[in-house]
């Protein structure tokens, strides 16, 4: 078992402040598969320091500097991915295949996206004699959460860099391996000095000393609409800017004129995905109530044939567990829920998956004639849990859809494009995927209602790292005629 007791703080591995520490538990055996130290707000205070300091020189660097430094942060990363995802499928569960196609994957898709879009950016716009400057908004904390760890960290770590801003990253405590292998990361890449580091710890301890303090310009959270909540709040008194992408439960709407075989087949496979923890997992399928028996019947042959497996296995496309106990249990809480409200259980329910007693293995869990007033459809339960919901009109898909706190996702299936597009029009949520249509790294991704403030990803995601600032008299005024 390798420990990883320090912190990257001003470009080297540093002792934490005081000593506690947390099992780094591996879910698919409930082996403890390292150690980690837990920060206090003594070490916020040290790296702080050293990012501050580090943002005098980083934040006048050029273009063709930050291009060509990211490019050798790609480099470095590549070569590492297969290490990477070999550390998220230990530390969250995600299947082998899953880490290496997808969730380390990604960490490549945000460099190379946040590259093509430093190269091309516009830094200062002249209007008459005024200019508008974009410059780098300063210090950011980053604080993300364990479901697809190295997404959401260099979703806010490249083009933070690429803005150059300097970076506090506070990873999910129960999923900090990956985390440290980016700071391994960007040390052999050659990043100067306090411009990334790394603090290991858990909300209260790190992650509302970052919030409170007075030296950080900026923070960018990812998690729960709680923990969001209690970040934006910590960092009003020093009125920082703070961007939430936080939780979902979202729609999908198969409508009347869609191949219901297909998207249903689809629906259940992408809300199974990770085993169930998307924050824009399609969680809530809404059927046409006369094809409801039909859809059931088809995702149930989905969920049974879905297979679960440790996430090391070589076994196919399996499915790994959740994340942790803590997750288990909730998750089986509210599978107990569903059956207790009146919801018909169509495949899966409590307990682990026949022949695994070990590991926080989840059924593959179908429920249909469910309302979307219960538990069920309300809750993100954050686990292989899809919920149908039959519809009369499409109007009442619509305001079912809508019917909810909050408005991250949503997904829309149709035999005719246009017809998928005007549902999409009137769903409010940030992001609506048409007909099984996959993410897209350019795209902004965030959302509306309780789901978040800000966007992430591609251009977007980029702009959130810049302060603007509007110089007037910056060119001469023009000769009268
Ligand atoms: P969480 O909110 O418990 O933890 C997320 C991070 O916040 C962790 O690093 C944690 O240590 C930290 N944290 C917890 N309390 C804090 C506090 N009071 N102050 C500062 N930091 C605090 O969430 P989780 O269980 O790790 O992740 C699952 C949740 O994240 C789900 O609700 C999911 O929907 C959401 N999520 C959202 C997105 C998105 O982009 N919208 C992406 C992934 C996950």
């Amino acid at each position: 078992m390798k420990e990883h007791l320090q912190f990257y703080i001003d470009g080297q591995w540093v002792a934490p402040a005081s000593a506690r520490s947390l099992d780094v538990v591996n879910p698919s055996n409930e082996e403890v598969v390292s150690r980690i130290s837990l920060g206090s707000a003594a070490d916020v205070d040290k790296a702080v320091q050293a990012a501050r300091r580090a943002f005098e020189s980083f934040s006048r660097t050029t273009r063709e500097e930050r291009v060509a430094l990211l490019e050798k942060v790609l480099e470095v990363y590549k070569r590492r991915a297969d290490e990477v995802a070999q550390a998220i499928s230990l530390e969250m569960g995600a299947p082998l295949w899953l880490s290496k196609a997808a969730q380390a994957a990604m960490g490549v898709a945000h460099l190379k996206t946040t590259l093509g879009v430093l190269k091309g950016f516009e830094f200062e716009t002249v209007h008459g004699t005024t200019a508008t400057l974009y410059e780098p908004v300063g210090v950011v904390g980053m604080i993300t959460p364990w479901n697809w760890p190295i997404n959401q960290i260099m979703c806010k770590v490249a083009p933070a860099l690429a803005a150059g801003c300097t970076v506090i990253l506070k990873p999910s405590e129960i999923a900090p391996l990956s985390g440290i292998l980016l700071a391994e990361i960007m040390h052999e890449a050659g990043v100067p000095h306090g411009v990334f580091n790394l603090i290991n710890g858990d909300g209260p301890g790190v992650g509302e000393a970052m919030s409170v303090h007075p030296g950080i310009d900026m923070m960018t959270f990812t998690g729960s609409t709680r923990a969001g909540i209690a970040v934006a709040k910590a960092a009003a008194d020093t009125v920082k800017r703070v961007a939430q992408e936080l939780g979902g439960k979202s729609a999908n709407i198969v409508l009347d004129d869609a191949d219901i075989e297909k998207a249903v087949k689809q629906g259940v496979q992408a809300c199974f995905t990770n085993s169930g923890q998307s924050c824009n997992a399609p969680t809530r399928m809404f059927v046409p109530r006369a094809k409801h028996a039909q859809a059931m019947g088809v995702a149930k042959a989905v969920a049974e044939r879905t297979q679960v497996a440790d996430a090391m296995s070589p076994e196919g496309m399996a499915m790994g567990p959740v994340v942790s106990h803590a997750q288990f249990s909730k998750i089986q809480g509210l599978i107990q829920k569903g059956i207790d409200e009146g919801a018909t259980l169509v495949a899966g329910g409590t307990g682990r998956p026949e022949g695994l007693s070990k590991g926080y293995f989840v059924k593959p869990t179908v429920f249909a004639d469910v309302t979307n007033d219960m538990t069920i459809a309300r809750e993100e339960i954050f686990g292989p849990v899809l919920v149908m919901i039959p519809y009369d009109t499409e109007e009442d898909a619509i305001r079912m859809a809508n019917d909810t706190p909050y408005g991250l996702s949503g997904y829309v299936q149709s035999g005719s494009l246009e017809h998928a597009r005007q549902v999409a029009a009137r769903l409010r949520t940030g992001m609506v995927h048409l007909n099984g249509a996959g993410p897209d790294v350019g795209a902004p991704f965030g959302g509306y209602k309780q789901s978040g403030n800000g966007r992430e990803w591609g251009e977007h995601g980029f702009r959130e790292f810049l302060e603007v600032k509007a110089v007037m008299g910056y060119e001469p005024k023009p000769a009268k005629a």
